[in-house]
């Protein structure tokens, strides 16, 4: 049984004051008993906020970003290395979000890198795969996911899965109040539960598999009834403390 698991990617959005306002809606909507497990991940500088914020509440905290270079320190002006992460107790990085892939040019290669340094931090890593709409309509789709995920895995090797979290987000689905229909999503995700399965089929049996574009309050409870779809990374969505709770408690 696959524990239903439910992350905010704030991007690069928030302030204190709006960060507060937010958590502190956020906490008073979701039941004491979280109807799933449940993580934000603020931008790098409210690390410390959030997790402070969250103390004592079951909502975890994850990064949306991590150094591929060094593990602890080093020359690398304007990054955040691993270890910097977990000393707030991070539970998960965000690692080949599309927008990383296209604005930073994270190559597959960067992106295994960063899955590494975040799992030897303890952290676990959330891999976003997912294809443009140009790919999705020439039928590319699963091939192109597969390249995705098999690039990391011939790097790191499959056992390196047995501590991750895969999204799949189409890229032309990402705030673009276009979701994926949920028969168009179960058909990736039971495709990526095959690709593991072929590998290892204790991981791809165990393997928590997020869906991620334009999730709602309105759909998430459609897509969250798939058979391989268990739970959502949410963008926009997750900014808004009555959206974001509503879709942790359609996740239950
Ligand atoms: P969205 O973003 O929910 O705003 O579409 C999802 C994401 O990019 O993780």
């Amino acid at each position: 049984m696959r524990q239903p698991l439910v992350i905010g990617n704030w991007k690069m959005h928030g302030s204190l004051s709006a960060n507060d306002v937010l958590l502190t809606a956020l906490l008073a909507q979701l039941p004491a008993q979280l109807p799933a497990r449940v993580a934000v991940c603020p931008p790098a500088v409210y690390l410390a906020q959030v997790t402070g914020r969250l103390q004592g509440s079951k909502v975890l905290t994850g990064a949306q970003n991590v150094c591929a270079e060094a593990q602890d320190a080093g020359a690398y002006t304007g990054e955040v290395a691993a270890a910097m992460l977990a000393e707030f107790n991070l539970a998960y990085g965000l690692v080949g979000h599309s927008e990383r892939r296209e604005y930073y040019s994270e190559s597959d290669a960067v992106v295994a890198r960063k899955f590494a340094r975040l799992q030897q931090a303890g952290i676990t890593p959330v891999l976003c795969v997912g294809e443009n709409l140009e790919q999705r309509e020439a039928g590319e789709t699963l091939a192109f996911i597969s390249g995705q995920l098999m690039a990391v895995i011939n790097e790191l090797g499959i056992a390196a899965f047995a501590n991750a979290v895969i999204a799949y987000e189409p890229i032309w689905a990402i705030g673009t109040g276009k979701t994926a229909t949920p028969e168009q999503a179960q058909e990736v995700h039971a495709y990526i539960r095959q690709l593991l399965a072929k590998q290892d089929e204790t991981i791809a049996a165990q393997m928590q598999l997020l869906y991620g574009g334009s999730v709602k309050a309105d759909n998430a409870a459609e897509l969250f009834a798939m058979q391989d779809i268990d739970g959502a990374l949410v963008g926009g969505a997750s900014l808004k403390a009555d959206e974001f709770s509503a879709i942790c408690k359609a996740a239950e």
